[in-house]
């Protein structure tokens, strides 16, 4: 008999289940990792589905994809995560649509941010994202230069530093799947000691969520496992 579940509402009640137990399994407070629903490549059904079994995150990693679908459903109260690559000429209507943005790596695109969020929205959260060194070839920035733009864009006014992020290889080498979120950690906890208070840890995602929950993920990221393979 196949217990696979068929439902988007089944398939989030699984879901958050797991994330509760590795929370209790790594001693985290029940509040302490939040579901961020990834509806990239997802029809707007399929988010008002979700949305009605008591998802209010999603995350979208293409403007021109996301748009439509987040006016299809402006009637819902939902927060908005772009968890793609910003190019400088989408920062506007990234700034005005989403709540948080998790791929910030070049103070030129978090200065654009900032100028441009609008004065009636509370100031954009903001996760930076660090290149770890299993990664050479992707987006981020280096950790050796993460204390200084942490620093520069806790400074912008309509910007609020939340974090960081990783978005490392898909591997399923859970050793060096856990390499890379304990390095992000790590990473964290020496802004910490520079007085750069951070408390996001944007990491994990379908097929590793439990793992960097282990290492101090506080938002997993999770598409797949919640509404099935993208069109
Ligand atoms: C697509 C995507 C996810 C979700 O991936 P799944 O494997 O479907 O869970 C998470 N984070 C980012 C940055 C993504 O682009």
């Amino acid at each position: 008999m196949n217990t696979e579940p068929t439902t988007i509402a089944a398939r989030l009640v699984i879901i958050r289940e797991r994330i509760a137990a590795a929370g209790r399994a790594h001693h985290r407070p029940s509040d302490a990792i939040t579901l961020l629903a990834v509806s990239k490549g997802q029809p707007a059904a399929a988010i008002r589905d979700a949305y009605a079994a008591g998802q209010g995150s999603f995350g979208e990693s293409y403007l021109q994809e996301a748009m439509p679908k987040m006016d299809t459903l402006s009637d819902l109260a939902i927060e908005w995560h772009f968890i793609g690559r910003i190019q400088s000429n989408k920062t506007r209507q990234i700034a005005t649509h989403f709540a948080w943005v998790h791929g910030v790596d070049r103070l030129k695109i978090a200065q654009r941010l900032s100028e441009q969020r609008p004065d009636d929205r509370p100031p954009l959260n903001v996760c930076l994202q660090v290149k770890l060194s299993d990664e050479p070839a992707k987006g981020g920035v280096d950790a050796a230069d993460l204390p200084a733009l942490a620093r520069a864009v806790a400074a912008l006014p309509r910007l609020r530093l939340r974090g960081l992020a990783a978005i490392p290889e898909a591997t399923t080498d859970a050793d060096r799947q856990r390499h890379a979120f304990r390095q992000l950690r790590q990473a964290g906890d020496r802004l910490a000691a520079g007085g750069i208070a951070v408390d996001t840890f944007s990491m994990g995602m379908s097929t590793d969520f439990e793992t960097a929950i282990a290492e101090g993920a506080t938002i997993v990221r999770i598409g797949t496992a919640i509404f099935g393979p993208r069109r």
